[in-house]
């Protein structure tokens, strides 16, 4: 059998499809017309960032599984999956953890200054130590989580290790299970309302496209800091833009972006109180190395030996 890997992942997964007799093929050119030629008789797709449409998907005339390196699935056309009974699977168990690392970084980066103190003691200013704005504990701060699935319990342990207060907005969960976590449950405009940090890891969709816009930064607190990890889109850019810079807000941290790479002439780039990363959050060594195993697992399993396959990474078990 057949896998084309879309990207570059690490060795583990590669060699877990190997071990397993499948031949491999990995592709870097992600031109419409290249996909269509190369995935026409593959069994399965391991599938990084590339968007698989309806276009190509169509060609796919052998085509089994498609397994995302990742949990998001935005990149991909779930509904002609679901009408021609072709398996979808996540890496459910990989990134959580990286990922929440990743939030509590940006808000300690935020807070602490870290780049500004680095820079007073290298330009010998010293001395002005004492002098760095709004410079803040996360210790008692509120934080307001929104979307309590697999990252938002991540974050949610390690804010309560920094002695935070945990508000969290999920109306599709049981509050039992907020308040399991150790964790208070609150309506959306109101947890926008009291929180100074809010952090976001919703999916994608028609319902969270826009979640953050002007009216809901204008709910928020002058001090509060808003993180971005899930996607691009949730957070409205231009209205987020307009807010750092009149200081609606004290900052951003945004890992995921509208268009990525951003433009270069991105508006968030000439603001000096959000920080940028490149949707690196999940990209550890340590998480790359799961997601690629994960991920050429779910293939393997679903292919050859369907008891192994942990059933929470399919995502469309009832199409099939
Ligand atoms: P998950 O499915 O486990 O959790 C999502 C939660 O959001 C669920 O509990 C759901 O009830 C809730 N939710 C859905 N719609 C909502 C709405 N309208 N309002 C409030 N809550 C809502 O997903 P996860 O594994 O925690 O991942 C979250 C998102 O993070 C993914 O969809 C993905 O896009 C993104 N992500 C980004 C990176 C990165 O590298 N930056 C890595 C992994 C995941």
């Amino acid at each position: 059998m057949k896998v084309a890997v879309l990207g570059k992942v690490d060795q583990k997964g590669l060699s877990f499809l190997k071990e397993n007799e499948f031949k491999v093929i990995e592709i870097e050119n992600f031109e419409i017309q290249n996909l269509k030629e190369q995935l026409k008789d593959v069994d399965g797709i391991l599938l990084r960032t590339t968007k698989l449409d309806k276009e190509i998907l169509e060609h796919c005339d052998n085509l089994k599984i498609i397994s995302r390196h990742g949990v998001g699935y935005d990149n991909v056309d779930l509904d002609f999956l679901n009408e021609n009974k072709i398996a979808l699977c996540i890496t459910s168990t990989s990134n959580a953890v990286s990922v929440a690392e990743h939030v509590l970084s940006f808000f300690i980066y935020l807070t602490k200054k870290l780049s500004l103190s680095d820079s007073l003691v290298k330009e010998g200013n010293f001395e002005k130590r004492s002098e760095l704005p709004n410079f803040f504990e996360l210790y008692k701060k509120k934080v307001l989580i929104i979307g309590f699935g697999r990252i938002g319990k991540e974050v949610a342990k390690r804010c309560l290790g920094f002695d935070m207060e945990v508000y969290v907005y999920d109306p599709f969960l049981d509050n039992e299970i907020i308040i399991r976590n150790q964790c208070i449950p609150i309506e959306k405009n109101q947890g926008l309302a009291i929180a100074d940090f809010i952090t976001i890891h919703l999916p994608l969709n028609g319902d969270t496209k826009n979640f953050i816009s002007q009216t809901e930064l204008n709910l928020m607190k002058k001090n509060s800091i808003l993180v971005n990890t899930s996607r691009g889109g949730i957070v409205n850019e231009n209205d987020l833009c307009i807010a750092l810079e009149s200081k609606k807000i004290q900052g951003a941290g945004m890992d995921v972006f509208v268009s990525e790479p951003p433009e270069s002439n991105h508006p968030f780039f000439k603001l000096d109180n959000i920080l940028l990363t490149p949707h690196n959050a999940a990209l550890t060594l340590e998480c790359r190395e799961r997601m690629s195993l994960e991920a050429s697992q779910n293939i393997v399993f679903f292919l050859k030996n369907m008891s192994e396959l942990n059933v929470e990474n399919l995502v469309n078990k009832k199409y099939l």
